[in-house]
């Protein structure tokens, strides 16, 4: 079934009864296809789960150290910044390459770098690595990178929740503006890919060595720090707009996302629900920030689904949704527990980045003279120049 075809579940009321056409506003007593359908099924016998769910307990705890580990990284990015702005009175603090993770389109000029020469980049390696780590677990555990790591998501997912808290319910756009808009993430991807694959690898590693891209980061922080009013008024409607609409930014607007989801298309791993335990009561797909229909699907195989088993911590039946692999040669069908799909998203994490430090190949190769010359004019700096400047004089 197209994924696309649901309502807006979010917008459902308690699904403990089956909403009526008034509960949705209709003003009418005459009753849906649907609940005519789930009037002529059978009532199914509802076994209880034996164990509490602990996902979210587990989901969360990775969120919040991620975004703890961003918080610290941003910190000690702008000690460093500062101690070449300052032209070295503040104290002097090393550079955390992981400042890369948020230079997505970095990393994946870095990785077209090393497909086409077989190189690990100078510049930004970490961009690189990072963008292959998240892609690795978002091809096995799901979109999982944005609702277990990304410190976006994570604000994001507070920001929504306290709409929820404040308004009683979140939102959901008309699906004739929802459809539309959903495709705006891609034709950024799409953009992006397109400059990314224009370019060779001796333009990559030329564009990596100039001055702009040798402290894009700092040129990235510098945006942040020295905010147009332009980019203000962008980011407070896109805040407002997150209160009211689950996941505004991820769903409509974030690249990043729209690749991770078309590499989790790929993914052996997906949600699944048992037609023989589902007891019908809707609370997985009311539960779904990605707005799915899990109630009325077998499988979700949307590049929408971030593996974040809300649906499943909702779900009151045992056995009536899993995350697990597709059944093979008969056998029932291996599933995967919270616990195990979190050691997987750790693991492939820890084991990309830890290769990439423990083989020196994490960190930049620019010298601190460099950076003391480029720093402090981090905002003059223009498109490269080929030929103009040399990271390793
Ligand atoms: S609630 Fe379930 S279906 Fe929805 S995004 Fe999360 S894991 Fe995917
Ligand atoms: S799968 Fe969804 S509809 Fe079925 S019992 Fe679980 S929460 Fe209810």
């Amino acid at each position: 079934m197209n994924t696309l075809l649901s309502g807006a579940p979010s917008e459902l009321e308690d699904s403990e009864h089956l909403p009526g056409p008034s509960q949705f506003g209709f003003g009418t007593p005459s009753r849906t296809p649907a609940e005519l359908s789930l009037d002529r099924k059978p009532r199914k016998k509802l076994f209880h789960r034996a164990r509490p769910d602990t996902s979210q307990r587990i989901r969360r705890a990775f969120q919040w150290v991620f975004l703890a580990v961003n918080v610290w990284i941003g910190g000690q990015f702008y000690l460093w910044v500062r101690h070449y702005e300052t032209i070295g009175q503040s104290s002097y603090v090393s550079r955390p390459a992981g400042v890369e993770g948020w230079l997505p389109i970095a990393g994946l000029m870095n990785f077209k770098y090393w497909l086409v020469s077989g190189r690990v980049p100078a510049i930004h390696p970490a961009a690189m690595f990072l963008l292959l780590a998240f892609g690795a677990i978002s091809f096995l555990f799901r979109k999982a990178f944005c609702s277990w790591l990304c410190p976006v998501g994570t604000l994001s997912e507070c920001l929504w929740r306290a709409g929820r808290t404040l308004f009683r319910r979140n939102f959901a756009l008309p699906r004739w503006v929802d459809v539309p808009l959903r495709g705006v993430k891609y034709l950024l991807l799409g953009f992006f890919v397109w400059a990314v694959a224009s370019m060779s690898a001796a333009g990559i590693a030329e564009f990596m060595r100039s001055p702009y891209g040798v402290i894009a980061d700092v040129r990235m922080l510098n945006f942040f720090r020295y905010l147009g009013s332009t980019a203000a008024i962008v980011l407070a409607v896109l805040v407002i707009a997150s209160v009211f609409i689950q996941n505004f930014w991820c769903r409509y607007a974030c690249p990043y996302g729209a690749l991770l989801g078309l590499t989790a298309l790929m993914s052996p791993l997906r949600i699944w629900r048992s037609e023989a335990a589902c007891i019908d009561c809707m609370k997985c797909a009311k539960a779904c920030p990605a707005q799915l229909p899990v109630d009325c699907l077998i499988t979700i195989r949307s590049a929408e689904c971030t593996g974040c088993l809300e649906c499943i911590a909702a779900c009151p039946s045992d056995g009536a949704l899993q995350m697990g692999l597709p059944a093979f040669a008969g056998k029932a069908r291996p599933k995967i527990a919270p616990w195990a799909m979190a050691v997987g998203i750790a693991a492939l994490f820890l084991g990309i980045v830890g290769y990439a430090k423990t083989s020196g190949r994490w960190n930049s190769q620019v010298t601190p003279g460099v950076y003391r010359q480029l720093v402090p004019q981090a905002n003059d700096a223009e498109h490269p120049i080929p030929g103009r400047f040399e990271p390793s004089e």
